[in-house]
C-alpha cells in the first residue's frame, strides 16, 4: 500500500470512498467482531472475519444467518424483549449474552450495539454491532458475586480495610456485631472497632506482619460501637496488585464470646471439682488427723495436770516453777491450730492465686502433714529435697492439691503391697533440667501393671475399693495448667514413681 503524509491522508479521509475503505480495513483487522444486521430478525448483513477467531464460523457461513438462531434459548426471549423498540430508538445499546459458536458450544459475547437509520424515512435501515468475547469477564463475575455470598453468609465478621485502616466494606455479620446502625460506615476508622490494647496489637503487630508476609493471625478484643466487648480469633490479609503494591486489607474476625464462655464455665465446673477432691482427700486424712489432732490436745492437757497436781494447795508458786509447762501447752496448742488452718485452707473454696513458692517449704509440710496418715499404714515418708531449690511459679493449694495426692497413693501403695513393717516414700526434687524442677514420689509397693498404665489418669479410673479415680486425673491437670507434666513409671526394683515438673519462677 502506498504511505500518504499526514495532509494527503486528511484530504482523503474527506473523501467518502476512501473513508468507508478505511472502516472497512479498521473492520476487517479489529480483535473485535463488527457486524452489520437487518432490523427485523437480525441476518448478518456483514461480518468481520474476527468471527472466525471468536465463534468458529467463517464469513460467508455466517452472512445470511439471522442472530436468533443463534442466541441461546434463555437468552432469546430477553433480546426480544429489548428490540429494536425499547433500546435501538436510543441510539447505542450494550447487552451481554451467550452465542452459540460453530462447535455447539456457547461463548459469552458483551455487544454494543448501534441503529443505522434512513435519512429520509427514519426507519431503521441496519444495525451495527461490536461484539468481543466476554467470557472471562462473565467467569469473573461469577466467582466475585460467589464470593459475595460467602462473605454474606458466613458466620466470621469480614472487613475490608482501606490503606489508611478507615473501613471500605462490612458483611452483615460484622454489622450486626459492630451494632452499625447507619448504613453509611465507609470513612469509620478500625480504631473504632478493636479495643485499645487490640488496636496496638494490630498496629505494632499485625499489620507490620501482614504488610511482610501477606498475613497475620492473633487473638484480640473487638468492641461495637456500643462499647459491647467482642474476643475475636483474627485474620488479617494484605491484598496486593499485579504489581506487588497492598492495596487494601481484609479481615476475617471468629468471634470467641460463646467458645470464652464455655472456658469459663469449663473452669468453673473444674474449679468445683477440684474443690470436691480435695473435700474427699480431706476426708479420706479425717481419722489420721483426728487421731493428729488429739495428740496435742492430750498433751496440753497432760501438761496442765500435772502443773496442777504439783502445786494443787501451794500458795506460793514462782514463775520458774511454770515457765515450762506453760511454754510447751503454748506450742503443743499452737501446733494442734496449725493443723486445723492448713485444714481449712485446704477445704475452702478459692481462686488459684499464682505466685513464686518454695516448693523445699512446701513439700516438707506436706511431709508432715501425711505423717500420721503414714504412721497409720506403717509407712516412712522421708523428704530429700536439696537446698538452694529455686522458686516456682504455681498456686499453693494446688500445689498441696497435687503432693498430697501423689503421697497418699504412695503410702496407700506401699502399705497395701509392702510386706515389710516399714516401708518407704520419697519425695525428692531437683532442678537438673535449666528452667525447672521436677519433683518425684517414689513408693515401694507394687507398682502399676501394665493394663493400668495407660488409663491411670482417666477420670474415675480408680483400682481400690472406695476409691473415685480422681485424684491423678485433677493432678495432671493442675499440673499442666501451669505448664508443667505429671507422668507416672514403674521403678526397676518394685514400686512406682510418679513426676511432675513446673517452671522455675524467673
Ligand atoms: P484413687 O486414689 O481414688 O483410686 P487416683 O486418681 O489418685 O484415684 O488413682 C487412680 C489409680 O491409680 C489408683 O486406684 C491406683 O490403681 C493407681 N495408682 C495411683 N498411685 C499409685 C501408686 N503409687 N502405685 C500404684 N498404683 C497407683
Amino acid at each position: 500500500m502506498k504511505t500518504r503524509t499526514p495532509e494527503e491522508g486528511l484530504t482523503a479521509l474527506t473523501d467518502d470512498a476512501e473513508r468507508n475503505r478505511l472502516l472497512a480495513e479498521m473492520a476487517e483487522q479489529s480483535t473485535d467482531m463488527i457486524s452489520r444486521h437487518t432490523p427485523e430478525d437480525w441476518r448478518f448483513i456483514y461480518v468481520s472475519p474476527a468471527v472466525t477467531h471468536l465463534l468458529g464460523y467463517s464469513v460467508e457461513e455466517i452472512v445470511g444467518m439471522s442472530a436468533y438462531d443463534l442466541y441461546h434459548p434463555d437468552d432469546v426471549e430477553d433480546f426480544r424483549l429489548r428490540a429494536p423498540t425499547v433500546n435501538y430508538d436510543r441510539g447505542l445499546y450494550t447487552h451481554t449474552y451467550r452465542f452459540r459458536c460453530k462447535d455447539g458450544r456457547y461463548t459469552w459475547l458483551e455487544s454494543t450495539s448501534r441503529t443505522i437509520r434512513d435519512p429520509q424515512t427514519n426507519e431503521i435501515s441496519e444495525i451495527l454491532v461490536v461484539s468481543r468475547d466476554a467470557t472471562h469477564r462473565i467467569k469473573a463475575d461469577k466467582a466475585n458475586r460467589r464470593l459475595a455470598r460467602v462473605l454474606e453468609s458466613t458466620q466470621d465478621l469480614v472487613i475490608f480495610l482501606n490503606l489508611d485502616l478507615t473501613v471500605s466494606h462490612l458483611n452483615e455479620v460484622a454489622r450486626m456485631a459492630l451494632q452499625l446502625e447507619q448504613t453509611d460506615y465507609s470513612s469509620f476508622p478500625l480504631s473504632w472497632f478493636v479495643t485499645e490494647k487490640g488496636h496496638a496489637q494490630l498496629m505494632d503487630e499485625g499489620i507490620p506482619a501482614a504488610r511482610r508476609s501477606g498475613n497475620w493471625r492473633g487473638e484480640l478484643d473487638m468492641r461495637s460501637l456500643k462499647g459491647r466487648r467482642i474476643p475475636v480469633m483474627l485474620e488479617l490479609l494484605a491484598h496486593r496488585s499485579l504489581h506487588g503494591d497492598i492495596e487494601y486489607f481484609s479481615l476475617v474476625a471468629h468471634d470467641l464470646t460463646e467458645k470464652k464462655a464455655a472456658e469459663e464455665q469449663l473452669k468453673q465446673y473444674q474449679a468445683d471439682i477440684d474443690h470436691a477432691s480435695r473435700l474427699v482427700t480431706m476426708g479420706e486424712l479425717a481419722s489420721s488427723l483426728a487421731h493428729e489432732l488429739n495428740q496435742p490436745l492430750s498433751a496440753v492437757v497432760n501438761y496442765l495436770r500435772g502443773v496442777e497436781r504439783r502445786f494443787a494447795g501451794q500458795e506460793r508458786i514462782t514463775w520458774s516453777d511454770l515457765e515450762l509447762p506453760i511454754s510447751r501447752s503454748i506450742r503443743t496448742a499452737l501446733r494442734a491450730g496449725e493443723i486445723i488452718h492448713r485444714m481449712m485452707d485446704f477445704t475452702r473454696k478459692q481462686e488459684p492465686v499464682i505466685s513464686d513458692l518454695d516448693l523445699s517449704e512446701l513439700i516438707q509440710e506436706m511431709v508432715d502433714f501425711c505423717e500420721s496418715t503414714a504412721e497409720r499404714h506403717h509407712v516412712r515418708v522421708v523428704c530429700q529435697v536439696p537446698a538452694g531449690l529455686p522458686l516456682v511459679r504455681g498456686d499453693r493449694v494446688q500445689l498441696e492439691q497435687v503432693l498430697l495426692n501423689l503421697i497418699v497413693n504412695a503410702i496407700e501403695a506401699s502399705a497395701y503391697d509392702c510386706e515389710e513393717p516399714f516401708a518407704t516414700v520419697r519425695v525428692k526434687a531437683d532442678d537438673q533440667v535449666p528452667g525447672h524442677v521436677c519433683v518425684r514420689v517414689e513408693d515401694q509397693g507394687g507398682g502399676i501393671s501394665e493394663a493400668d498404665l495407660p488409663r491411670l489418669f482417666d477420670r474415675f479410673f480408680s483400682t481400690k475399693q472406695s476409691g473415685l479415680g480422681m485424684g491423678l486425673a485433677i493432678s495432671r491437670t493442675l499440673v499442666e495448667n501451669l505448664g508443667g507434666e505429671l507422668w507416672a513409671e514403674n521403678l526397676p526394683e518394685r514400686g512406682a514413681r510418679f513426676s511432675f515438673t513446673l517452671d522455675t519462677a524467673d
